[in-house]
């Protein structure tokens, strides 16, 4: 446990809704310390103090996990950058790091696999691989004492379930995030209500969507999912403005660009999502009965604010939300100055 005072996951979710925020590799990527492409948490080692910050950052914003950033951390990305002899180190630092702030913090404490770009439907030595490179990792997050393991952005649902396997062999509750691309079902042909029911047949605790699609796209999935599913439903989406012709964040195009230019990953500004937006969004899926609530790559803290404070919460942050009242020209501050005021109206 991050803190023996504290409830874990299960317990927390019995109660209400869940916040994790993620999106730490975008986030890093625009700051300027991790490299897209690859897209190698090697910061973790390199500047490991941007790492905690941007944990402490998420957690002032209302996060209530933080979650380790071993987010491609994996075998197979560091065998692709050649720096495989890493591997175990960036995953322990990783995991320290987040433990450091979810103990000043009262946070829950989460350990990360994800898809390992190896995983091939109907090859079993691809899924042997895959149980391999999770159970290290797996075994690295129990040494560190995390609350419960995240297996997320799976596009192929049985990799999922090995995922699962080996979180639940590990005896850790498991929350387990699947990615639709542009077509609504995962790459083995499951639609999204028959994964959820095997992933949560084969005892996940959590069961849900991360990743690839924005809100708007999202939702008519979650609508599928949650009435398929005995188990609590996650749903974290990237904060851009997918739409039907466009259903996820790789398929948007900018008509500002040429067509062959692809937005994905460093160009996706334009679409960004407004916070109001990933408020409307935690509303919506709030009414589905969607209870762990999260923004994956492209969040900002100011996204996980406005989903906090759609969950009627006050983060620390909150301290700094938006207050028109007071300003010069656009304010109603009786204190105001009406020359202002009136050059606001009528220019502004
Ligand atoms: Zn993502």
């Amino acid at each position: 446990m991050a803190d023996q005072t504290t409830d874990g996951l299960l317990e927390r979710l019995a109660e209400g809704p869940v916040i994790c925020a993620e999106g730490y590799l975008f986030e890093l990527e625009r700051r300027g310390f991790l490299q897209a492409g690859a897209f190698v948490p090697e910061v973790v080692v390199e500047h490991p103090e941007k790492v905690a910050q941007l944990h402490r950052e998420f957690v002032w914003a209302g996060s209530d996990v933080v979650e380790a950033f071993t987010y491609y951390a994996h075998r197979e990305k560091l065998r692709l950058i050649g720096k495989e002899h890493m591997l175990e180190r960036l995953n322990r630092d990783a995991l320290q790091i987040a433990k450091d702030v979810a103990r000043e913090s009262s946070s829950l404490l989460a350990g990360d696999i994800c898809n390992s770009n190896v995983y091939e439907s109907g090859n079993q030595a691809s899924a042997d691989q895959v149980r391999e490179m999770f159970t290290e990792q797996v075994g690295w997050a129990v040494d560190a004492g995390v609350d419960f393991i995240i297996g997320e952005t799976f596009s192929y649902a049985e990799e999922a379930l090995v995922a699962l396997e080996v979180v639940r062999e590990a005896g850790l509750p498991a929350v387990i995030t699947l990615a639709f691309h542009q077509e609504p079902v995962t790459r083995e042909g499951w639609s999204v209500a028959e994964a959820g029911k095997r992933l949560a047949g084969a005892g996940a605790d959590v069961v849900g969507l991360n990743c690839i699609r924005g809100p708007r796209t999202m939702l008519p999935l979650l609508e599928e999912l949650v009435p398929a599913v005995d188990v609590p439903v996650a749903a974290l989406p990237v904060p851009y403005r997918t739409h039907p012709a466009e259903p996820s964040f790789q398929s948007l195009r900018d008509p500002t660009q040429p067509a062959s230019h692809r937005p994905f990953p460093v160009a996706l500004d334009p679409f960004t999502c407004t916070r109001n937006e990933i408020a409307d969004f935690t509303v919506a899926a709030r009414e589905l009965g969607v209870s762990y609530l999260g923004v994956c790559c492209g969040a900002g803290p100011h996204h996980i604010r406005a989903m906090a404070e759609a969950l009627g919460r006050t983060p620390p942050a909150s301290r700094y939300t938006a207050d028109m009242s007071k300003h010069a020209f656009l304010g109603s501050d009786s204190s105001l100055r009406q020359h202002n005021l009136a050059f606001g109206t009528k220019e502004l």
